[in-house]
C-alpha cells in the first residue's frame, strides 16, 4: 500500500423530506452527473425528536432499475411488497432488494425501546443489462452479519469481503463492500481499497482524522485515487459506514424512484406505471 487516497469531497448531509413527509438526512441522491457510480442515494433516517409526533413513513411507491440496501441500527422498519414479501427489519438486521423491472412496496419505519429510529438505506445501482431482471429481495438478520473486533477495530461486514470475512448480502451486481466500522480512541488503521473503486464513506458518531484530515459527524466523505485510506481517532471514538465499489460507467437517467439508462427508458416505465402493466407476472 503506497498509494494513500485523500478527501476529493467533504459532503455536508442535507434535510429532505421523502415518503408522507418523513425527515432524514440526505449525502446524495441519484443525478445524471453520476459522481458516485455505482452508488445513487445515501440517506441516514434519524428521528430521534419525540416532539416530531405521529411517525409517517413511505407508504406503497414503485421502483425499477435499482438495487436498495436498508441497514436498521435502532428502531425497526416494516415492509411489504409486490412480490409477496412481509416482515420487520430490526436493530442490526439489513435488507436488500433488487427491484430489476418493477417492484411496489410499503416501508414504514418504528421507534424501538430508546425511542428512537436510526438507520440507513444505500442505493446501488443496476447495469443497464440487468435494469429489467426480475426483481429479488433478502432479509440478512443481525445475528448472520460477521463482527469482528481486532486491536481496538470492531467492524461488521454486511457486503462484500474484508481481511477474509464475507458478509451476508452477496448477490448485488456492483459487487460493493459495505461495512459498519468503529474504532476506539487511540487507534491508527489502514485499509487497502482497489484502485479503480469508488470510495466513499458516512461518519456518523464521533470524530477521526481520515486521510489526514480531522472529519466530525456528520459527514459523507468521498475519497480521491488511490489503494489504501487511513484513519486515526485521538481523544474519541468514530463509527462510519465504509463503501467501495467498481464503477459501471453508464449513462444514467434517474426519475423519482427510477433509474433507467435513457430518457425513452423512463418514459416506458410511467406509460406502464399508468396503464397498469408495471408489475409484470412472474
Ligand atoms: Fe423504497
Amino acid at each position: 500500500m503506497k498509494n494513500l487516497r485523500t478527501i476529493s469531497q467533504t459532503i455536508e448531509p442535507q434535510t429532505a423530506i421523502e415518503g408522507a413527509g418523513v425527515r432524514l438526512l440526505r449525502s446524495f441522491g441519484p443525478k445524471t452527473s453520476n459522481l458516485y457510480d455505482p452508488f445513487l442515494l445515501f440517506d441516514h433516517f434519524a428521528f430521534n425528536d419525540p416532539l416530531e409526533g405521529p411517525l409517517r413513513g413511505f407508504p406503497y411507491h414503485p421502483h425499477r432499475g435499482i438495487e436498495t440496501v436498508t441497514y436498521m441500527l435502532e428502531g425497526s422498519t416494516a415492509h411489504r411488497d409486490s412480490i409477496g414479501n412481509e416482515g420487520l427489519i430490526g436493530p442490526g438486521d439489513v435488507q436488500w432488494m433488487s427491484s430489476g423491472r418493477g417492484i411496489m412496496h410499503e416501508e414504514m419505519p418504528r421507534r424501538g425501546e430508546s425511542g428512537n429510529i436510526y438507520g440507513f438505506q444505500l442505493w446501488v445501482n443496476l447495469p443497464s443489462h440487468l435494469k429489467m431482471s426480475e426483481p429479488r429481495y433478502q432479509e440478512v438478520t443481525s445475528s448472520t452479519i460477521p463482527t469482528y473486533e481486532k486491536d481496538g477495530v470492531k467492524i461488521r461486514v454486511v457486503a462484500g469481503t474484508a481481511d477474509n470475512i464475507t458478509g451476508p448480502v452477496t448477490d448485488i451486481s456492483g459487487s460493493p463492500l459495505y461495512m459498519d466500522v468503529e474504532l476506539a480512541p487511540g487507534i491508527d488503521w489502514q485499509f487497502p481499497i482497489p484502485e479503480e473503486h469508488t470510495l466513499i464513506t458516512y461518519i456518523f458518531q464521533g470524530e477521526g482524522v481520515f486521510s489526514g484530515q480531522t472529519i466530525d459527524s456528520p459527514k459523507m466523505l468521498k475519497f480521491a485515487d488511490g489503494d489504501h485510506i487511513t484513519v486515526k481517532t485521538e481523544n474519541n471514538p468514530v463509527r462510519f459506514m465504509l463503501i467501495a465499489g467498481a464503477p459501471f460507467r453508464e449513462p444514467i437517467v434517474p426519475y423519482g424512484p427510477f433509474v433507467m439508462n435513457t430518457i425513452e427508458e423512463i418514459q416506458q416505465t410511467l406509460k406502464e406505471l399508468r396503464n397498469g402493466t408495471f408489475i409484470k407476472e412472474i
